[in-house]
């Protein structure tokens, strides 16, 4: 369960955000400028709220009033942006490899392989970001975090530099992580149609605020 119970000044908007998610994979949903984003990096640790608390599956990430404010390399969470930011010099299995060798933790040879198989990245090992269509630097960037064995995928607006053909072609793969990977995911985006394909619970957000929680069902057809 993600428990969420925060309060945060950012520029001129005045967050308070409180919800608990039993969902496999919660959408962040609400127009641009909500605080999808900075919730987001407060549950990533890029970013401390003011006043509150975050926990995961029972563990207390943030907490102000006991001090406890986990660093985000101990909070064993993925993060995939928007334009997948991987490491152009080095090859994709590089871009794979690296945050298990920077953490000092052992290569994953048998979880290396499960994730390509899964995102079908096997063709691009030896290529570099540069050389890949969008899609598949966004299903490099995905692998490059499932590598850390998160307990909590973060996907902020996944899809959104992604032309509709190449939406199409990723999000078969998202459904996979969920159905067959299992893998929980906070999945941020201001489109309906995305988040009703993949999460099963809701947070609608407008200017800092929840304004609606619940199944899919929320989204209407205007959204
Ligand atoms: P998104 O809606 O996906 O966050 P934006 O275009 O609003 O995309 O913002 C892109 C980046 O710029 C984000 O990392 C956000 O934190 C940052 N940003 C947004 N608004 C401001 C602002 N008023 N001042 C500084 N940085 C901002
Ligand atoms: P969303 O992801 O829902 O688009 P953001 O979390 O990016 O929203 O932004 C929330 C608010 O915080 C916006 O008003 C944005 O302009 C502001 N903001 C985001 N990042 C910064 C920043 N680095 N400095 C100042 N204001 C920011």
């Amino acid at each position: 369960m993600l428990a969420v119970d925060i309060q945060k000044r950012v520029g001129d908007l005045d967050m308070a955000i409180a919800f608990e998610s039993e969902g496999l994979v919660t959408g962040l949903f609400g127009p641009s400028g909500a605080g999808k984003s900075t919730l987001v990096n407060m549950i990533a640790g890029l970013v401390a709220p003011d006043r509150g608390r975050i926990a995961l599956d029972g563990t207390v990430l943030f907490d102000v009033q006991s001090g406890i404010n986990l660093p985000a390399y101990q909070r064993h969470i993925g993060y995939v942006f928007q334009e997948g930011r991987l490491f152009p010099h080095m090859t994709v299995r590089k871009n794979l490899d690296y945050g298990r060798w920077m953490a000092g933790i052992a290569p994953d040879q048998d979880g290396m392989k499960r994730i390509v198989a899964m995102l079908d990245i096997e063709p691009l090992l030896q290529r570099r970001p540069g050389k890949l269509s969008g899609g598949e630097r966004q299903r490099v960037a995905i692998g490059r975090a499932l590598m850390m064995k998160p307990r909590l995928l973060l996907l902020d607006e996944p899809l959104a530099s992604l032309d509709p053909a190449r939406k199409a072609e990723i999000m078969p793969y998202l459904i996979r992580l969920r159905d067959e990977a299992r893998i929980p995911m906070v999945y941020v985006s201001h489109y309906a149609r995305e988040l009703k394909r993949i999460a099963n619970v809701i947070v609608r957000i407008e200017a800092g605020r929840v304004t609606a929680f619940g199944g899919p069902d929320i989204l209407t057809r205007s959204d």
